[in-house]
């Protein structure tokens, strides 16, 4: 990957280079983003221009013998770690390490370039299983770096979402974090810091990504997915920032939770008990990053009514039909309500996460929402 493979970012980009140009490359850094920004993608370009044979002052040269391995990720001195479970190929969880997996990885990172763990988690067919880095990796990561560079300026250590990281692979690795082998850089890529150890963030560099801007997503969404403007001027509303979910939303994969939500929220208006159940069904029956998503749509729209209900409608980040819905939405329920309903969907997204019954938890959802209609 080189960085004008990625859109836009100049900032961090010309940050980044001119920490190599002080010769200020630090030994453990972390690239923190959040989910569909370029974290990954700036790591995956530093790692290759900070070992290119022939680099410009603004990009690696791209087809060096260094480059060539590094566009592929089979450079031997790249190692990556990231999160993994078992699947149908690898059914032990001693067989569950990144080095197994390591074929699809390189053909997953090729075509995503701002990815998420369930997009990866999809992609090696485990849709409902939580990925994880497991305590087994920590040994994989000292070894890995206690043998020889190969043939690199830099033997570079990837960590895509440490903070999947079981703590005791965490906290195995804390003293080769601080003191790694010579010429060895540890790129930790991390969308959510909040779940790391300190003891881990101490030890790293910080290089804050932001998410993209809409220009650089309208950009990325006319000439990668060749959509005419005004439809991805559209689109870089309604994924804030989030690349990742932009390309979801130009493939027409995200659109329906509009629908779903819509729907559902009559059908509480109503308290149509029966069409409330269905619902209850169609919910159990998706993946659980659909049932995720589904709840991050709602607090969405939560976000947008609570904008409306201040008066700030021009702020409003939504298309025509959606502005009609939360203005809808905005006349049933206050400020307080909007609120209990955003703490509501919170919990609920925490329960997923601890593998609640989908549809006990949907059906209690639902009957708060019904209970909340009633108030009024
Ligand atoms: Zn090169």
């Amino acid at each position: 990957m080189q960085f004008s493979d990625i859109t836009g970012l100049d900032d961090v980009k010309s940050a980044l280079l001119q920490s190599v140009r002080n010769s200020h490359i630090a030994h453990a850094q972390l690239f923190l983003g959040s989910e569909g920004s370029g974290a990954l993608a700036l790591a995956l370009a530093y790692a290759q221009y900070i070992n290119c044979q022939q680099p410009t002052a603004n990009d690696s040269c791209g087809h060096c013998s260094s480059c060539s391995k590094y566009e592929k990720l089979i450079h031997p001195d790249l190692h990556c770690i990231f999160p993994t479970t078992t699947t149908k190929k690898f059914k032990k969880s001693s067989e569950a390490i990144s080095g197994n997996y390591m074929p699809q990885w390189r053909a997953f990172i090729q075509e995503n370039h701002y990815p998420i763990l369930s997009d990866w988690a999809a992609f090696i067919g485990a849709e409902n299983k939580q990925c994880n880095i497991s305590k087994e990796e920590s040994r994989n990561i000292i070894k890995a770096l206690s043998l020889k560079s190969f043939e690199a300026n830099y033997k570079v250590m990837l960590v895509w979402l440490p903070e999947w990281m079981h703590p005791f692979a965490a906290n195995a690795i804390l003293k080769i974090l601080e003191e790694p082998p010579p010429n060895t850089v540890f790129l930790m890529v991390s969308y959510n810091s909040d779940q790391l150890l300190s003891t881990i963030i101490s030890r790293l560099q910080l290089i804050y990504v932001p998410s993209f801007n809409d220009t650089e997503i309208v950009s990325y969404l006319q000439s990668e997915m060749t959509l005419p403007a005004d439809k991805a001027q559209q689109l870089a509303f309604l994924s804030e920032g989030n690349l990742n979910k932009a390309v979801k939303l130009s493939e027409g994969s995200a659109l329906t939770h509009a629908d779903f939500f819509k729907q559902w929220m009559r059908v509480c208006f109503k308290m149509d008990f029966t069409n409330m159940l269905q619902f209850a069904e169609q919910f159990y029956s998706m993946s659980k990053e659909e049932q995720k998503s589904l709840l991050f749509y709602g607090l969405h729209i939560m976000r947008e009514t609570t904008l409306w209900k201040y008066g700030a409608q021009n702020l409003i980040r939504v298309q025509e039909d959606e502005r009609n819905f939360i203005g809808n939405f905005s006349n049933v329920f206050d400020a307080a309500q909007i609120e209990m309903l955003s703490r509501e969907f919170n919990n609920s997204l925490k329960w997923l996460e601890r593998n609640s019954n989908p549809k006990i938890l949907f059906t209690n959802l639902s009957i708060f929402i019904i209970k909340l209609f009633k108030v009024d």
